[in-house]
Parts: C-alpha cells; sequence; structure tokens
C-alpha cells in the first residue's frame, strides 16, 4: 500500500491527540495543507526531494511523513465525518491530466474574494493572476453586509466596488481578462438574503450561502429548499458549509434539495477549496442526475488560491458532471444571459422594490 496524501492527512489529524499541545497547532496546518500539496509526498520522496518543499512541512513533520511512507500504518475506517467523503489537490491534478481539455476549455472561476472584504488582494491583482491561469472572466464576488466577520460590504462598498470594476473594465479587456460584478450574499436559515433586489439589480452574479448554524445536525432540507427557491440568487455557494477536521457540513435530503434545484434553476457550487470540496463528487454526481447547473468556484482570498480550480474540474469529472450543465464552460456573454433570465423571474416575483 502506498501512502496517499488524504491518508497523510488523516495521520497528521489523529496524531494531534498524542503531541504536546505547543505542537498540535502545526499538526492540524500540515493536515488541512496536505489536501493541497500539489503532489504526492511519496512521490517527492522517491524523486529523492526534501518533504519540506511542501506547504505547512517543517523537518521534524517531514521525518515522521517519511516513516509513514516507508511503512504505512493500517488507517482503519474508524474515519470522522469531518474528515470522509475528501479528495486532494494532488489526485484531482493527475484526474485532469487524463481528461486535459476539462481544463484547458474552462473558461472561468466564479467565486473569489478581494480586499473589498476578506480577500487579501486587491481585484485587479486577483483578475491578472485568474489571466495567467488561463481564464477569460472572473466573478468578483466579495460578502455581504451580514457576514460582518468577512468584513460584509455596506451598499456604499458595493457602489464603490462597481465604480472600481467599470473602471477597470478597458485595462483588464486589454490583458485578455473579463471581470463580473458579483456577490456572496449572507443566507439566514430560513434561505433568505440580506441584501435587498434593488441592490443586487446591477450585478452580474448572485451566489447566496449559509454562514451561520453550521453545526446543527438535525435534517436541514427546509432551509436548501427555502434556498433555492429564492429566485434572488444564482448559485447556491459551498451548500454544506462543511471544513475539513472542523464541521461535517448539513445535513438534508439532498435528492429533493438537488430536485427543487432542478426545477427553479439554480446551480449549486463546487467550492475547490481543499478543506471544503463542498459540494464532492458524491453530491455533485447526485446533483447532475437531478439536471442541476453546477458552477465551479475557488472561493480564493489569495492569488495562490486561484489554483484550487483544479480541485473543482477534478471533481466535474469524478461525478460525471455533463459539461453542458457547468457554467464555467459558457462564455461570459452566454452566462450573463442565463442569469438575466433568472433576474426576469425575481422581477416577477418581487417587484421593484427595495
Ligand atoms: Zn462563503
Amino acid at each position: 500500500m502506498t501512502m496517499t496524501n488524504l491518508a497523510i492527512a488523516e495521520l497528521l489529524a489523529r496524531s494531534v491527540e498524542e503531541v504536546e499541545e505547543v505542537k498540535r497547532r502545526s499538526f492540524r496546518r500540515a493536515s488541512r495543507g496536505a489536501l493541497a500539496w500539489p503532489e504526492e509526498a511519496a512521490s517527492v520522496l522517491e524523486q529523492d526531494r526534501p518533504l519540506t518543499e511542501l506547504h505547512a512541512i517543517g523537518p521534524r513533520l517531514a521525518l515522521r511523513i517519511e516513516r509513514w511512507v516507508e511503512n504505512p500504518p493500517a488507517l482503519g475506517d474508524a474515519i470522522p465525518e469531518a474528515r470522509s467523503g475528501f479528495s486532494t489537490l494532488s489526485v484531482g491534478r493527475s484526474i485532469i491530466d487524463g481528461n486535459p481539455s476539462w481544463r484547458s476549455e474552462l473558461r472561468a472561476d466564479l467565486q473569489m474574494h478581494s480586499t473589498y472584504s476578506d480577500g487579501t488582494v486587491a481585484i485587479e491583482e486577483m483578475a491578472l493572476a485568474a489571466r495567467s491561469l488561463g481564464h477569460s472572466y472572473i466573478a468578483i464576488t466579495d460578502h455581504s453586509e451580514g457576514l460582518r466577520v468577512a468584513g460584509g460590504m455596506t451598499p456604499e462598498q458595493l457602489a464603490e466596488q462597481k465604480r472600481e470594476i467599470d473602471e477597470l473594465r478597458e485595462r483588464l479587456s486589454d490583458a485578455g481578462i473579463r471581470l463580473l460584478h458579483g456577490i456572496e450574499m449572507n443566507l439566514d436559515e430560513d434561505g433568505e438574503g440580506d441584501t435587498g433586489p434593488k441592490t443586487l439589480a446591477p450585478l452580474d452574479l448572485v451566489l447566496g450561502s449559509f454562514h451561520s448554524k453550521l453545526r446543527r445536525t438535525s435534517d436541514q432540507t427546509p432551509r436548501y429548499l427555502a434556498a433555492v427557491n429564492n429566485p434572488l440568487i444564482d448559485i447556491l455557494g459551498h451548500p454544506r458549509g462543511r471544513m475539513y477536521d472542523r464541521r461535517a457540513g448539513l445535513h438534508a435530503d439532498w435528492g429533493r434539495v438537488f430536485d427543487r434545484a432542478a426545477s427553479t434553476g439554480v446551480a449549486l457550487e463546487i467550492d475547490c477549496n481543499p478543506n471544503r470540496q463542498d459540494l464532492n463528487a458524491e453530491l455533485a454526481a447526485k446533483a447532475a442526475a437531478a439536471g442541476c447547473w453546477v458552477s465551479i468556484g475557488t472561493d480564493a482570498h489569495s492569488t495562490y488560491e486561484l489554483t484550487f480550480i483544479d480541485l473543482g474540474v477534478a471533481t466535474v469529472l469524478a461525478a460525471g458532471v455533463p459539461r453542458e450543465r457547468v457554467l464555467n464552460y459558457m462564455d461570459a456573454e452566454e452566462l450573463l444571459e442565463w442569469s438575466a433570465k433568472r433576474k426576469m423571474s425575481a422581477l416577477d416575483k418581487y417587484g421593484k422594490g427595495s
């Protein structure tokens, strides 16, 4: 048996309990980091390269992992739910290697953050980095006002962002990348957003995401049905709200949720952050079988995190989602048309009020 990065992540997470308090943080960090390593640790060793090349690995952890690779411990099947159903960027890259056109023909990344909310980088820098990854357009989707902890934007800041994006458009189109102005609107547990239709109307794309009460263990089908019925949102962001090794995410009757989403036309996101992978391949396959639209977004808060897009592409491949149902394979005009149609139905429902 060879030791995969996923198995290393699990072993690192398990070791947290055994090591002294001061070391726990670095073990947790390395465990989460292992999901995002671009190549297998075992193959790094095979090439006689040091494991310290990998993110979050210092000399001591490198030694420990080396021992695991030489002599793989049995994992058993008692993997906790908060660490189950994950893949790794390294596995994702090998899936793409077998299907390169799925990566080269992808046009967009549909979720990312800038300094307007909790991102670390200005819009222009994100756009240029996305261009260098081969995207022809991106959606900037900073947090809405209700998510204070993530620096959610007031309507004034959103308007200021719109002005900046309008100014950047010409310069960036010369550079070969187009900007869509979106938002990640916070949804409450009843599936309602915190931003009115009038504020949302000028935007190109609206993601709606749950960020609270994500540790509930009871069935949450009603909040999902309300969310996918909400005509103001185009995409349900990181649907389960899970985080590797922190929380398992919400539970629902996914068959019912996906059937409803297919009929209302809301897209379901595959959030590419290796610690989210939300939806993962298993649920993305169910969503695709129900006929849902799917959207791929890195949820990047830095230029480095834009590279996580490969994990999303690998997820649609592993799930067998037809390319025609993935928003990111549309060109920007097609996507705008798609969302404009949804907007019309929102106006029918809500009128033109605030
Ligand atoms: Zn979010």
